[in-house]
């Protein structure tokens, strides 16, 4: 059974991007005849906050999309990725890394695009554990991984050239959203990940993670990125193409799903429509690959 998720991190209020990320992977659940399950991606608490998960679980409920189990939140789950480090440990798979806090920041939250993407050099390798107060890494495997994502086709990817071994544990105490993001999905038994083609570059070190914890390999699509009107990324503005700015615009939500449905191949024009008007037209072989501009009206 396809299992699929919308996995949002609550540091702001969910944009055109974000939601035709959510409504995608809902399609090919319900197409599917499967489940898909909402989970609240907060740990990195500082950036987090439970009104914003709030304000976002509401967005996606008042475009028809509900969780078929309990919203998961991450912050109330380290249990399981402690247990998962202690596993990784057992193995001989992590090293501690001393890497200045400067070098570290950031690495909780999901690479978008606007951080930029560097290979970890792997200076701390070598380096030998004294006591546990250390950020953690996993040594990853000299291997290239090769998937087949849903929408892009046939991908081949070589994580060490791409990501270098991922931190998976702060030293402050905070799990990195590598480690989280692997084991909820094993955890919740996604079959299905779609997502921002913004995270496609992490899939094959995601993918490492899995292997080094024994969880099997979710099918994976990543989706283009809503661009402005001119073709450049949304940046700031995103913030502003939310529900609520929309509506202010005078877009209601059968008019977003409209445009989404339609931007997804779902039906020939952007009239607007109920989410499960979607479902019976939904194939990932009608949704175009590229990136899209939002209505320039909309802006
Ligand atoms: N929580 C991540 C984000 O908001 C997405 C994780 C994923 O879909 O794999 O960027």
């Amino acid at each position: 059974m396809t299992i699929g998720r919308f996995a949002p991190s609550p540091t702001g209020v969910l944009h055109l991007g974000n939601l035709r990320t959510a409504l995608a992977s809902w399609l090919s659940a319900r197409a599917a005849e499967g489940r898909w399950l909402i989970r609240m991606e907060d740990v990195d608490g500082p950036r987090c906050s439970p009104r914003l998960g709030e304000l976002q679980l509401g967005d996606l409920a008042a475009l028809g999309l509900h969780s078929d189990g309990p919203v998961l939140w991450q912050s109330e789950r380290t249990k399981l990725y402690r247990a998962a480090l202690a596993a990784l440990y057992g193995a001989g798979r992590l090293y501690p890394c001393a890497c200045t806090r400067k070098d570290l920041q950031s690495l909780a939250s999901a690479p978008h695009a606007e951080d930029a993407l560097r290979p970890y050099p792997g200076r701390c390798r070598d380096r030998a554990w004294e006591g546990f107060d250390h950020a953690l890494r996993l040594r990853l495997p000299e291997a290239p991984v090769a998937w087949m994502d849903l929408l892009l086709g046939p991908q081949a990817d070589d994580p060490p050239a791409l990501t270098g071994d991922p931190l998976l544990f702060r030293r402050d105490g905070c799990f990195a959203y590598h480690l989280a993001v692997v084991v909820d999905d094993g955890a919740q038994e996604i079959t299905e990940v779609v997502r921002g083609a913004d995270l496609r570059s992490v899939t094959a070190t995601q993918v490492q993670l899995q292997e080094a914890l024994g969880l099997p390999r979710p099918a994976y699509a990543h989706l283009g990125m809503v661009t402005a009107p001119d073709g450049s990324r949304l940046g700031k503005r995103a913030g502003a193409l939310g529900l609520a700015a929309l509506a202010d615009r005078g877009v209601d939500t059968a008019q977003v799903l409209g445009w989404l449905g339609w931007s997804l191949g779902c039906q020939p024009t952007p009239a607007p429509c109920r989410a499960e008007d979607l479902i019976p037209a939904f194939r990932w072989t009608r949704v175009p690959p590229g990136d899209l501009p939002v209505p320039a009206t909309w802006c």
